[in-house]
C-alpha cells in the first residue's frame, strides 16, 4: 500500500496561491539547500498518510485548490498523483506544487519515471527549482528569483500576471495546530531570521 509521508498539513491558507487553499508539506528532501527554511520538513518528524485518506482530509475542507510542498514532492510523486486523482473523482481541485527540480529535468525523469509523469499531469501550476540563498530577493510566491511559475494547465494562467506583478512583499501566516506553531507561506529574510528566532526560543 502506497503512504505520502506528510511533515506538515493545513486545511485553510491565503498566502499560498489564489483563494483559500489546503496546503501539504511533504517530508523528505535530499537538495540540502543552504538556507532552505522547510528544513525541518526535509529531516524532521513526519506521519505516514495514505494517499485516499489524505484525499478524505482535503474533501473535508472547503479549500478551492490544494498546494503541496515539502520537502520535495516528486520523491514521493506516484502517491501524491494518486492522492490528487482521488480527490478529483469527488470535487474539483486546483493543484500548486513548489519543487526542486526544473520543470525541463522533470520532462526528463517523466520519460522512465510513471510516477512523475502522472503527477506531472495533475499539476495546474509549477513553481520549479531549488532555493538559492543569494538569489532570495523578496518576489512574492518564490522563495529565490531563480524559481518559475510555470502554467502547466489553463486554470491559473490569468493569475500568473498578479503573481509576477507582485514583485516584492511577502505574505506569511502564522498558526497553530494542537501545540505545534506552523510558518505559512514563503518568508522574506527578515521572516525567515525572526521565525527561526522564534523557533529557537521555544
Ligand atoms: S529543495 Fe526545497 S525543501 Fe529541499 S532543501 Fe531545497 S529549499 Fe529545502
Amino acid at each position: 500500500m502506497s503512504v505520502v509521508r506528510v511533515g506538515m498539513r493545513t486545511d485553510s491558507c491565503r498566502v499560498l496561491g489564489p483563494g483559500d487553499r489546503a496546503v501539504l508539506w511533504v517530508h523528505g528532501c535530499e537538495r540540502g539547500c543552504p538556507g532552505c527554511i522547510g528544513v525541518s520538513l526535509a529531516e524532521g518528524a513526519f506521519e505516514e498518510v495514505t494517499p485516499q485518506e489524505l484525499a478524505n482530509w482535503y474533501l473535508g475542507t472547503r479549500a478551492e485548490g490544494l498546494t503541496i510542498s515539502g520537502g520535495e514532492p516528486m520523491l514521493q510523486a506516484a502517491a501524491l498523483a494518486q492522492m490528487v486523482q482521488a480527490i478529483r473523482m469527488q470535487r474539483d481541485c486546483g493543484t500548486i506544487v513548489y519543487t526542486g527540480y526544473t520543470y525541463e529535468e522533470l520532462q526528463d525523469l517523466a520519460r522512465t519515471d510513471e510516477g512523475i509523469a502522472a503527477f506531472l499531469g495533475c499539476i495546474d501550476l509549477l513553481v520549479d527549482g531549488p532555493y538559492v540563498e543569494e538569489l532570495n530577493d523578496n518576489v512574492a510566491y518564490r522563495g529565490s528569483s531563480n524559481q518559475r511559475l510555470i502554467a502547466l494547465t489553463d486554470r491559473y494562467r490569468q493569475e500568473l500576471r498578479t503573481y509576477y506583478e507582485a514583485a516584492t512583499g511577502r505574505e506569511v501566516e502564522m498558526r497553530l495546530a494542537g501545540s505545534r506553531m506552523m510558518l505559512v507561506g514563503v518568508p522574506g529574510r527578515e521572516q525567515a531570521a525572526m521565525w527561526r528566532e522564534m523557533a529557537g526560543r521555544a
